[in-house]
């Protein structure tokens, strides 16, 4: 069996008490790889590597750095297919998803953030008060916590901005999936990226993740996961004033106007309730449609998630993988229980399907009102409920009834009423009449229960570094 090891140093290395556990692969139900078990003592031995790396990665030219983000980006991209393959089989999702936008999105997180590295500059402010400039430095050895559902996508967003700024990672993949950090930890070894400046450590979230956040050489940590992990995350982390950046959990609304061309963008709805069988935290899982449309858009939906081709996630054709482990599989069944003890009418899906793996049918439920634990919590599976409204006013209430505010997107031709709402929502990221559409110099977080700060672009480069400020008497 396949054993993927942590790397630490430049090196791989088994856990320090030799513990290894199983990685699943999820259309299956069958361990295929074992991984490290780390524990406190492998997060000692990386921040300690990543400290003795910091001094020479840190007083490179910023030009120097982004050669190496573009290397290890050259080195991705020439293996694309392979780490497609790997990341399919880790976490189920379909192929052609992880070989057309994932792998590729990898590669451009380390392309994007070289260019970064080259194009980040700080403010000089003067005619106050003498001149006073800003030093952005980078913070020294820094956390990085990332969940499963987009294993390699982001944990590139994460260690690809760390490292542009100067700074040395120590990376907590996913123990569900953590094969693709693997190899790219083998990746950045083979480029002879220098040792210690990238260091991957695996293991559970109490034993590594926790370890991580509370170790006094890490200086911010950034973490994309529940909300409950991150709160528990923020209560180890206030008491010691570290730097945090919290990407956590949604319960998004699609708000769908009578006005819209919906048919036109019937395929991006679908898309948005669905891809990734609802496990990307933008996901629209409420579905709010203008009342005299609800009954064709309702219709027309459960038609097209009926349509949607479960299956062997390596198979071209296949649209929609299992769930990623028999703990998440259990949790969607559990809610979607839950969303028929609450009087939810299933329209299609709701059940399991009989073949082994993970395999949930895309589910559409409608009757549930947004006092609903259905329509409040966070189910992260291929489950949409519909809500009709009547009035923007009530679409606007009904899409800021939950404490999340990570994304919404607007189905409407009406620009007034777009802007008018995308100033209303209480979201960090809005789309009208698409979704997904990523530009990645743009905020990118939510608020709420969904999270704080924001990353991407120049916003993770604010967060990876210290502002110092120098004043200087002009006389
Ligand atoms: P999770 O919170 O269970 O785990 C995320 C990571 O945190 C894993 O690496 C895990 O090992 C680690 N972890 C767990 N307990 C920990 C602890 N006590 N201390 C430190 N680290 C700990 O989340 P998940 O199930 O892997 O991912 C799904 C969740 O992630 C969903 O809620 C989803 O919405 C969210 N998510 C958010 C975004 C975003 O950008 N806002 C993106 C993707 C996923």
């Amino acid at each position: 069996m396949m054993r993927l090891p942590h790397w630490i140093d430049g090196e791989p290395r088994e856990a320090a008490c030799g513990r290894w556990r199983a990685v699943f692969d999820p259309a299956r139900g069958e361990p295929f790889a074992e991984v490290a078990d780390g524990d406190a003592q492998d997060v000692e031995a990386a921040i300690a590597a990543a400290e003795r790396a910091f001094p020479d990665w840190s007083s490179l030219p910023n030009g120097e750095r982004a050669r190496w983000l573009e290397r290890l980006a050259e080195a991705l991209e020439a293996q694309l297919d392979d780490f497609a393959r790997a990341e399919s089989r880790d976490g189920g999702k379909p192929l052609r998803l992880a070989r057309e936008l994932e792998i590729p999105r990898a590669v451009s997180n380390l392309r994007f953030f070289a260019h970064a590295a080259t194009q980040f500059a700080s403010e000089s402010h003067h005619g106050q008060a003498g001149l006073n400039y800003t030093l952005r430095q980078p913070l020294g050895v820094v956390g990085t916590i990332s969940p499963w559902n987009l294993p390699l996508y982001l944990f590139t967003w994460k260690i690809a901005p760390a490292l542009a700024a100067g700074n040395t990672v120590v990376a907590k993949p996913s123990e569900v999936t953590p094969l693709t950090a693997t190899m790219l930890g083998e990746l950045a070894a083979r480029i002879g990226l220098p040792k210690g400046v990238l260091n991957i450590v695996h293991g559970l979230g109490p034993a590594v993740g926790e370890p991580l956040v509370t170790h006094a050489g890490t200086r911010a940590i950034s973490f994309t996961g529940s909300t409950a992990v991150g709160r528990r995350i923020a209560g180890l982390a206030a008491p010691m004033l570290k730097k945090l950046s919290l990407e956590l959990g949604g319960k998004n609304p699609t708000l769908v106007f009578a006005d819209a061309d919906w048919r036109a963008h019937l395929g991006t709805l679908v898309r948005s309730a669905f891809q990734n069988s609802g496990q990307i935290c933008l996901c629209g899982s409420r579905i709010l449609v203008e009342r005299p449309i609800y009954a064709e858009v309702r219709d027309a939906l459960v038609e097209r998630a009926q349509a949607l081709r479960l299956g062997e996630p390596s198979d071209p054709d296949t649209e929609l993988g299992p769930l990623v482990s028999q703990a998440h599989f259990d949790k969607v069944m559990a809610a979607i229980a839950r969303a028929r003890d609450e009087g939810g009418r299933v329209l299609c899906g709701g059940h399991a399907l009989d073949r082994p793996g993970w395999y949930v049918a895309p589910t559409v439920i409608e009757g549930l009102g947004p006092q609903c634990a259905t329509n409040r919590e966070e189910i992260f599976g291929p489950v949409a409920t519909l809500q009709p409204f009547d009035t923007e006013d009530a679409a606007l209430a009904l899409a800021n009834a939950t404490d999340y505010g990570l994304c919404a997107s607007l189905w409407t031709r009406d620009l007034d009423r777009a802007h008018r709402l995308a100033a209303r929502l209480r979201v960090g990221m809005v789309w009208i009449n698409t979704w997904l559409m990523r530009d990645l110099r743009t905020p990118f977080g939510g608020m709420g229960s969904s999270g704080l700060g924001r990353e991407g672009g120049f916003e993770a480069m604010r967060f990876f570094t210290e502002p110092r400020n120098v004043g200087i008497a002009l006389r």
